[in-house]
């Protein structure tokens, strides 16, 4: 059973259209890593899949509800979606702790001792189990990202999208962020993984997506996308960052 249908996803700035008709399914388990270009409708991608943007055409249907229909309650299809950026967005001012504990307690899914047990078990699964107390400012780019993680994993998501989660990162500290992400995609968790990151992709992910121009280009198992690419604009993508 798939748990991420896209049908005909359409996307306009204005009437810049960024997304043109993407069709594709993310099966349960599975690690999609998608790779483009800039500019090329990606994080558009990712996030009208949890409705962060508005489609403008076509449907996502996310564990067989349309997050689109007015009888789906878009928050708790959310809940149930993970999300790490680029720039971690960890809230400044609470210590890593509350920033994992933040939104079970404030959406009433833990008790505050719960979340805190969670958070002590999260951030020991992401190697920063002395880091409780510190504030994201004490951080480095790739500890804050293994924060933003658990913070993500605080609410029991069943699917974590990652939009170039180590694109910010020095480059010492990249290996630890795709460490922790190899970690959960052996764990069976569904992923879908916006990257630069080729090495990572060709590793961990079951299936790989090339967009290019608001389209899906080209896609299939990595060794097919990257060993024998098929569509021109995939050659010289991959010509440029491999
Ligand atoms: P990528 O992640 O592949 O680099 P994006 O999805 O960020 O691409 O952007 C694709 C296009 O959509 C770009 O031309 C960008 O300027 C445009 N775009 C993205 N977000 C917005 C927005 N909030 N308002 C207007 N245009 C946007
Ligand atoms: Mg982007």
């Amino acid at each position: 059973m798939a748990k991420i249908i896209v049908e005909g996803l359409k996307k306009s700035f204005g009437n810049n259209e960024v997304l043109k008709g993407i069709d594709m399914k993310v099966h349960e388990g599975e690690v999609v890593c998608v790779i483009g270009p800039s500019g090329s409708g990606k994080s558009t991608f990712l996030r009208c899949i949890n409705r962060l943007d508005e489609m403008t055409g076509g449907k996502v249907i996310i564990d067989q509800k349309n997050i689109n229909d007015p009888k789906t309650d878009i928050n708790k299809v959310r809940e149930n979606i993970g999300m790490v950026f680029q720039h971690f967005n960890l809230f400044p001012h609470f210590n890593v702790l509350k920033n994992i504990m933040f939104a079970p307690v404030e959406l009433g899914k833990q008790s505050e001792a719960e979340a805190k047990q969670t958070a002590l078990r999260l951030l020991d699964r992401v190697g920063l189990s002395d880091k409780a107390e510190a504030f994201p400012s004490q951080l480095s780019g790739g500890q804050k990202q293994r924060v933003a993680i658990a913070r993500a994993l605080a609410m029991n998501p069943d699917i974590m999208l990652f939009d170039e989660p180590t694109s910010a990162l020095d480059p010492e500290m990249v290996g630890e962020v795709l460490g922790v992400m190899n970690d959960l995609a052996r764990e069976g968790m569904t992923m879908m993984i916006v990257t630069h990151e080729m090495g990572f992709a060709r590793e961990v992910a079951d299936r790989v997506i090339f967009m290019d121009g608001g389209y899906i280009v080209e896609e299939g198992a990595p060794e097919d996308v990257f060993g024998n690419p098929k569509h021109e604009r995939t050659i010289s993508f991959l010509d440029k960052v491999l």
